[in-house]
């Protein structure tokens, strides 16, 4: 069987469990082991699609067209795991799945109870992702404490019991905060929450201590004691600004050495870490950056747009750059125009959204782009606006829009393929995760990604409206990527400028921090290129 690290959070949520779980990841496969990734969501959606962005973050799409948490994009940025649909359970699916079971009859008439049934259900979900891997890190998302995380925490509890001891290690996170008044930090919350915990049958080994000053000798013994884990196994959590040297803070620490002791598997004395100190040393000594303005309508929560921001770090990271983000909400520019807000970036970033709101803001900060040959990265409702924008002032079709935002309009250049019209469920029903897509040579596309066919992420359910594509290229779009079938715009560009480039697909759910996505690394490129033009 696989070996299992459990991570649990306490006192607060937003620790960074999950950024500490795909750590812990990176760690193990330094040491050469195959690992895999999961997250134990405890609300009762199904998936996080249908939730908004303003309340939930971004929604992460994997290969397989998964619509899961972002946690997922921290696993696949930290790590080689391979993360599809079966790494993200909520209670959501678990009790969809026994509730199915329960109407076909398959439970022969018992009682059907949240133990042993749900707790069945969960645990038959974790044991599905340890096949062909050495170790699983499996997140429980939520707060120790909360009513809705019990039946997670109860089935980690029965794995630890049935299985052998050393297969299981469970490392709880939690904080250790800094109380100005008495210029002391605080290790009751930490005892507190572990406390609650043992009440629940679970003895962390390990705790991960966030904390915004170093612990001294003194309080990881106190925590030690009162939480009944080693003196070494209380690790010092503390906050930086790159969330890459993580990893090595960890290792500092020696907690690949502890955890692999508490899994009885050999620790290999040459981690292969320096690539992650090589990161830690690029972002640290960079003496160039760029200031790379983010125009969109969720910019006030900074996860929303979570695997936008990483790979743009990514695109410094290849270019030896510090990137500065200017987050720009698109309805201040539908009031006050874009030149106030774009002023004095170098490049601009254009993500994926939904619904009409700020949509007008978008398509002026693209015409002001398009205009001012400010290097323009637009990702799936990017494209869209781009499109309409092209569309309204280059060929002169005024009313043009999508008919996401204007069913009516008398020139639909983005709409629905005639299967998606009928569609009433909005879970699950767009075009989801990976598809082909093939390059025209002599484009930004293809000098950046040196292939003819890739694949590419997708959510969304408008397309480019083909009907237009003739009028579009005569007036000097390029439609430089489409589907093998040649039916859907994947990538557009525009020729007369540095760069201009749009994509229905996602490519920030593929960067990461060692391979820079290549549209991304182009972008920060063109981006640092316009800056020393204008500094000449
Ligand atoms: N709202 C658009 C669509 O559904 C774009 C979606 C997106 O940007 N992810 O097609």
């Amino acid at each position: 069987m696989a070996k299992i690290i459990f991570v649990t959070g306490g006192v607060v949520s937003s620790l960074g469990k999950g950024i500490a779980s795909a750590s812990i990841g990176a760690l193990m496969e330094s040491h050469g082991y195959k690992v895999s990734l999961m997250k134990l969501d405890p609300y009762i959606n199904v998936d996080p699609g249908t939730m908004n962005p303003f309340q939930h973050g971004e929604v992460y799409v994997t290969a397989d067209g998964a619509e899961t948490d972002l946690d997922l994009g921290h696993y696949e940025r930290f790590t080689n795991a391979k993360i599809t649909r079966a790494n993200n359970t909520t209670s959501g699916q678990i009790y969809f799945s026994v509730i199915q079971k329960e109407r076909e009859g398959k439970y022969l008439g018992k009682t059907i109870q949240v133990v042993p049934h749900i707790t069945d259900e969960i645990k038959s979900r974790i044991m599905a992702v340890t096949k062909k891997v050495d170790i699983l890190i499996c997140e429980i998302g939520g707060t120790v404490g909360d009513i809705e995380s019990l039946p997670f925490l109860e089935a980690i509890r029965q794995i630890r019991l049935e299985q052998e001891q050393q297969d299981t290690v469970f490392i709880h996170l939690t904080l250790v905060p800094f109380i100005k008044a008495a210029g002391e930090l605080k290790t009751k919350p930490t005892q507190h929450s572990v406390a609650n915990l043992r009440e629940i049958g679970i003895q962390p080994q390990i705790l991960l201590c966030r904390t915004e000053k170093p612990l001294s000798t003194d309080m990881k013994e106190k925590i030690a004691l009162f939480c009944n884990v080693k003196k070494n196994a209380v690790i010092e959590a503390i906050d930086t600004p790159f969330i890459y040297e993580i990893p090595i803070i960890y290792h500092k620490q020696n907690l690949d050495r502890i955890v692999l002791e508490y899994l009885n598997l050999p620790y290999h004395p040459h981690p292969a870490l320096e690539k992650w100190y090589g990161i830690i040393n690029t972002l640290r000594t960079a003496q160039d950056s760029v200031k790379i303005g983010v125009v969109g309508k969720y910019i006030k929560l900074q996860d929303s747009y979570k695997s936008i921001y990483e790979a743009l770090v990514h695109g410094g990271i290849a270019n030896r750059c510090r990137v500065e983000f200017v987050k720009v909400d698109s309805e201040q520019i539908e009031k006050e125009g874009a030149e106030k807000f774009l002023k004095d970036v170098d490049g601009v970033i254009l993500p994926g959204g939904f619904g009409i709101r700020g949509v007008e803001g978008m398509i002026t900060a693209i015409k002001y782009c398009r205009e001012n040959k400010i290097p323009f990265f637009g990702i799936c409702l990017g494209l869209q606006c781009a499109v309409i924008e092209f569309a309204r002032n280059v060929c002169n079709i005024c009313k043009a829009h999508s008919t996401e935002f204007a069913p009516d309009t008398p020139d639909p250049v983005i709409c629905l393929l005639d299967e998606q019209k009928n569609i009433t469920n909005l879970g699950g029903t767009m075009r989801l995760g990976c598809y082909p897509c093939e390059i025209e040579p002599k484009s930004i596309a293809f000098r950046a990604y040196r292939k003819r066919r890739i694949f590419e992420r997708h959510r969304h359910r408008w397309e480019v409206n083909t009907k237009y594509a003739e009028v579009l290229r005569k007036h000097g779009l390029k439609f430089s990527g489409y589907s093998p079938d040649k039916k859907l715009v994947e990538i557009i560009e525009i020729e007369s400028h540095p760069f201009f480039i749009a994509t229905q697909f996602h490519p920030e759910f593929q960067s990461k921090p060692f391979a820079c996505h290549p549209l991304f690394s182009s972008f920060i490129l063109a981006s640092l290129r316009n800056k020393s033009k204008s500094t000449i």
